[in-house]
């Protein structure tokens, strides 16, 4: 009985926490990047590099932010669902996200059919989905590497599929990686940084989608992430 009641106000701590991070966050993040962006007026030499740390930090602290409360959500709420058009949505964020690939050294392929099934799923998740198994591959993959993203249908699923040509996962930790704040090493995780929330949301997304998220990777080659969705009741 205590546990359970020291795990519910565990829960209800984070959850408050987090949600009254939000906001504030969100705001001071809006105006570093304006800042940032020069919007706000041209910036001086000396104040550039503060002022770009102060944001990708925001950025960083927003994503965790969105994670904690992501998969808080997923928990607690049913899934919106919608027919929706997953090959426009991967297409769209591949457009924003190239850039952030080539600031990093890295290429990025992608092979995503322009005329695709509709699926049932919740557009917000299923973006977040693709989002972190990106910024992994951002994350853990050297300048000079590659980025491939694949959309295909294979039977009555959809394979969307991540892959990296980055520093790779032992085959023994390959279980592990999908539980909630589980970094392979965690000396090099802080390198990475990062809290080991995004494949366990991944894994939760897609699982309440009714689909199965697959790895395969080899160290120092890289890592291969598929996610499986139903086509069935779109
Ligand atoms: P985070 O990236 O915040 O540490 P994740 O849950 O997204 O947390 O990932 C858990 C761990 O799995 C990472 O810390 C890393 O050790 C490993 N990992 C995830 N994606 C990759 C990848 N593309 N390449 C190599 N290792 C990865």
């Amino acid at each position: 009985e205590r546990q359970r009641e020291l795990e519910r106000l565990k829960s209800e701590f984070i959850q408050n926490v987090s949600h009254e991070l939000r906001t504030p966050l969100a705001i001071a993040q809006g105006y570093a990047e304006l800042l940032n962006s020069g919007e706000l007026g041209e910036l001086q030499a000396e104040q550039r590099e503060p002022v770009r740390i102060v944001t990708r930090r925001l950025r960083m602290l927003s994503g965790l932010v969105d994670n904690i409360n992501a998969i808080l959500e997923t928990e607690s709420k049913p899934l919106e669902r919608e027919s929706m058009d997953l090959a426009d949505m991967v297409s769209t964020t591949l457009t924003n996200f190239r850039g952030t690939v080539e600031e990093h050294g890295l290429t990025l392929k992608d092979d995503v059919p322009a005329d695709f099934p509709n699926l049932s799923g919740d557009p917000v998740l299923l973006w977040r989905v693709l989002d972190n198994l990106l910024n992994n591959a951002l994350k853990f993959t050297p300048a000079g590497g590659h980025i491939s993203v694949r959309l295909w249908q294979e039977g009555t699923e959809i394979a969307l599929q991540v892959a990296d040509t980055g520093i790779g996962i032992p085959a023994d930790q390959l279980e592990r990686i999908f539980e909630r704040f589980y970094q392979v090493d965690g000396s090099a995780a802080r390198r990475y940084g990062g809290t080991g929330l995004g494949l366990a949301l991944v894994k939760e997304i897609v699982q309440a989608h009714g689909g199965r998220v697959t790895v395969e990777s080899h160290v120092e080659r890289g890592s291969a992430f598929t996610v499986w969705l139903p086509l069935a009741n779109a």
